[in-house]
């Protein structure tokens, strides 16, 4: 019997824990445990809604505990403070000492506000919805905002790998000011490092730049592209716009009333300090296989993964990792620790594939990228009231899922279907297969 520990319990990890009981049979008994730093999950993909008031916590967040033990994962509530590679063991901050025979990384992204001074909202003047906590606590600042509206600056900085969310909070406000009759009090740009609007990390995906551009224009919202954040004071961003070789050909000071910027993501401090396990940023590197190359017990899925940047850009930005992909590759993950712990080779691979739902309150907007990175079989982008509607779908699948211990992927089996792409037209290599019981 083999001790599975998994690391972190958001998005990746939760699925990682229920997708590998799953793939094990009782033949092969293996003991599952999650450890992660919070007693709850969310569902960080409702945390825009979260931060106008369109959720309240409490819909988007599931106690562990409970929904584990169905499941007979052990899970502990305690963030882990070191993992040791070379000893096979997770150093936790009340100084328990884990074992594990293979280990699953899913830590998400350490979130740097710390990169650029008076970023985010510990001890800094803008808000953030990376963590529910935050959109909490940006919904209080936005009832504040509401009664005394003004200028609001929206986007994601340089070194920034997650660009839907920014668009995506940006259309929810201006449909929270409109439906409050106070949009005209509110001149909003969205500042961004991508080299174009639409760009999201990606190169674009099909006809993503004048989309959302149109969809910008439409709701009056100016943008500033190639942009760097120097500094942020109360109510005034510093902000750099470069030319294309990435010169500074304009200093702004944009004052604001509300500011909402995603910052850039970097690995969590647990698992800093060896670069055998992370690269300078702190991702974990892994192969196809989702193994690390050197200590091959441990895996890792979602945000925590190394992915090298598509292009160079002239200010930098990273490559997001979405639902889809991160589905996939728990997927592979579950099945490549099956294989080595009855001695085969791994031979599981993720798909790398992008769906991103960006609601817009009443509509929305969603890009497939089949694969995630160019050339591609299927890059499209399109917009309509579907849009809203399969993204509150997602959530209560998600949600679902964790209630019940369910394993279908939902991305192939369902959003795909939904968005009306045809099994032919994804390619081969990046199908994510349903999982199999391990017999
Ligand atoms: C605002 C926002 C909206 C998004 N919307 C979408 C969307 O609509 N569709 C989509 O496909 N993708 C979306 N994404 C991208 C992606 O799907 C999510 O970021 C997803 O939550 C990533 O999953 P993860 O498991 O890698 O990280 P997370 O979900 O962040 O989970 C990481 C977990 O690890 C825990 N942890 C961290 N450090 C430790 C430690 N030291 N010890 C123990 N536990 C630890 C954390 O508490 C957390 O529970 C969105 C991202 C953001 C930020």
């Amino acid at each position: 019997m083999a001790h599975i520990v998994v690391l972190g319990g958001g998005v990746g990890g939760v699925s990682m824990a229920l997708d590998m009981r799953v793939v094990c049979t009782r033949k092969d008994a293996h003991k599952i445990t999650l450890i992660s730093d919070s007693p709850t999950f969310h569902f960080v993909p409702s945390n825009p809604w979260v931060g106008v008031g369109w959720r309240k916590r409490e819909q988007i967040e599931l106690p562990l505990e409970k929904y584990m033990k169905k499941r007979r994962i052990d899970f502990i509530p305690v963030g882990a403070k070191c993992v040791h590679p070379d000893k096979n063991m997770v150093e936790l901050n009340d100084g328990q000492e884990i074992s594990y025979d293979y280990l699953v990384i899913s830590t998400g992204p350490k979130l740097a506000f710390d990169a650029i001074p008076g970023l985010g909202p510990h001890g800094g003047y803008t808000e953030s919805v990376c963590h529910v906590d935050h959109a909490e606590k940006s919904k209080e600042t936005w009832d504040d905002f509401v009664k005394n509206p003004g200028p609001i600056i929206v986007g994601a900085v340089q070194g920034a790998s997650c660009f839907g969310p920014a668009y995506e909070h940006a259309f929810i406000m201006d449909r929270d000011l409109v439906l409050r009759k106070i949009r005209n009090k509110v001149p909003m740009t969205f500042v961004t490092s991508e080299p174009y609007i639409g760009h999201l990390g990606l190169g674009g995906v099909g006809n993503s730049k004048r989309m959302l551009e149109d969809k910008l224009a439409e709701r009056d919202i100016k943008w500033i592209c190639n942009a760097s954040v120097e500094k942020v004071e109360k109510g005034v961003m510093h902000v750099k716009r470069h030319d294309e070789f990435g010169e500074v050909i304009e200093t702004l000071e944009l004052p604001f009333a509300y500011s909402m910027m995603l910052p850039p993501f970097a690995g969590v401090d647990a698992v800093r300090g060896n670069k055998n396990l992370v690269n300078e940023k702190g991702f974990i590197l892994v192969n196809e296989y989702q193994q690390n190359p050197v200590f091959t017990n441990v895996f890792a899925v979602g945000v925590c993964v190394a992915l090298p940047p598509l292009e160079k850009t002239p200010v930098p930005v990273g490559v997001p990792k979405t639902g889809y992909m991160i589905e996939s590759m728990v997927a592979a993950t579950a099945h490549n620790i099956l294989d080595v712990c009855r001695g085969h080779a791994p031979t599981h691979r993720a798909a790398m594939n992008a769906i991103c739902l960006a609601d817009m309150g009443n509509t929305g907007v969603a890009f497939v990228a089949l694969p995630q990175l160019p050339p591609r079989n299927v890059a499209w982008m399109k917009g309509g009231k579907w849009v809203h509607w399969l993204k509150v779908l997602f959530e209560w699948y998600f949600l679902r899922k964790i209630k019940t211990g369910s394993i279908s992927p939902v991305h192939e089996k369902y959003m795909l279907r939904l968005m009306g792409i045809r099994k032919r037209e994804i390619p081969d290599e990046t199908i994510v297969r349903a999982l199999k019981s391990g017999k």
